[in-house]
């Protein structure tokens, strides 16, 4: 951040949601010319930030969207996005969000259940609207990440059984509003170790063959999304290679020439284009800890608390700098003010020596940040700032 934004922020109600729109429209470029360069379709996960201002820039790449509801779907087509570049995912779809599914004609449901598929040919043929169909097939591929993200594996609850393929297959045969389009596969979120999209590739190929040789040569294959970011890193590593992850794809997996590949991406596009700004309240110094407490917590960002995720946290001040004399550098356990003992951003984290009023950063908070705030507490509404 500049001093120019920090001078601005100073004056700024927090929490905030900073979003550095020149990082975002960087980061699709770069994502959009690596995917390109194979042909291959990436559609943005919008579970993992759907603020408009975010979805307009996304849209306007020409990026499908990756939705896992109704009202994502309709929300992404007021901002841009073509319905024929939207897919639609999710183990619980009601029947009003099929329908919207089936009215905005989307490019696929990504289907996870037998009775699900039922659901979507009885109100396909009802309104004699046609619906698209990827089967959603768990790789049973260990994604290697926190437990919470991991939904690959035969004990989540994502996925159509090997054993209820052939169902859904009879289903689709036999009703003429309903299209077997391609197979879908997701495994987790936040995979940094790209061996785990090997092992995926690998499934997949199967997958493919195995459908083949019963007769269904499908048009589309999408590996879903999960590709994770640094953390640890967010300015060494603002971008994450997408290079290197398409590549792999291109490298293990085995395609039939009109076969599409389609990817869905969040994390890896959004995340590090977000930061969340607060003021630290008060300092509290304990006999065996001290303690920062902001004014922002697990209420404007709780994934620290859901998932035990790391996020850097940095002094923004650069007054403090100006000010203070010494380099001093304490550890802090930097907390929130919600009454849960889980909200807590980080754990002795070593900061300069913090005062009342100082801004805080709590870095890579662009996606799974804004979208899973709550108003739990009565919390305030959240305030913004967008870099243009
Ligand atoms: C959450 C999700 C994604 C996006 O995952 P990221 O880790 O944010 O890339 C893609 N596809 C499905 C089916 C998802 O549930």
């Amino acid at each position: 951040m500049t001093k120019d934004i920090i001078k601005e922020l100073e004056g700024a109600q927090t929490p905030l949601y900073y979003y550095d729109l020149p990082l975002l429209r960087e980061t699709l470029s770069v994502a959009k010319s690596a995917a390109d360069r194979f042909g291959y379709h990436i559609h943005y996960a919008i579970k993992a930030n759907n603020n408009p201002r975010i979805l307009r820039e996304v849209s306007a790449k020409g990026f499908g969207a990756d939705c896992v509801s109704g009202l994502e779907i309709e929300r992404s087509i007021a901002e841009g996005f073509n319905p024929s570049d939207i897919v639609f995912a999710g183990v619980g779809k009601t029947d009003r969000e099929i329908l919207i599914g089936l009215e905005n004609q989307i490019m696929s449901f990504n289907v996870e259940s037998v009775q699900e598929l039922e659901v979507i040919g009885e109100l396909a043929n009802k309104h004699q609207l046609k619906g698209r169909i990827a089967l959603r097939i768990n790789p049973n591929v260990d994604a290697k990440t926190h437990h919470y993200i991991t939904t690959g594996l035969d004990e989540n609850k994502f996925g159509i059984m090997k054993h209820e393929l052939s169902k859904c297959i009879e289903i689709i045969n036999a009703n003429e509003y309903l299209e077997l389009i391609g197979l879908h596969f997701h495994v987790g979120s936040q995979i940094t170790d790209l061996n785990v999209f090997k092992s995926l590739c690998l499934k997949v190929n199967e997958w493919n063959e195995w459908f083949y040789e019963r007769g269904h040569d499908v048009p589309v294959l999408n590996l879903g999304g999960g590709l994770g970011i640094n953390y640890s890193e967010p300015d060494e590593e603002a971008i994450v290679n997408f290079s290197n992850f398409f590549y792999l794809f291109h490298e293990f997996l085995t395609v039939r020439s009109h076969q599409q590949i389609h990817f869905e991406l969040g994390r890896s596009i959004i995340a590090n284009c977000g930061t969340l700004v607060s003021r630290v309240l008060y300092i509290k110094e304990g006999i065996k800890k001290n303690f920062a407490i902001l004014d922002a917590g697990m209420t404007e960002l709780l994934r620290p608390a859901l998932y035990q995720a790391y996020h850097k946290v940095e002094l923004l001040s650069d007054k403090h700098t100006e000010e203070s004399d010494t380099k001093e550098e304490v550890k802090y356990d930097v907390v929130g003010p919600i009454c849960e003992s889980s909200d807590c951003f980080g754990k002795d984290v070593l900061l300069p020596r913090l005062k009342r009023g100082d801004l805080i950063a709590v870095r890579s908070a662009g996606a799974y940040g804004e979208v899973m705030s709550s108003r739990y507490n009565l919390r305030q509404e959240l305030e913004y700032f967008f870099k243009e």
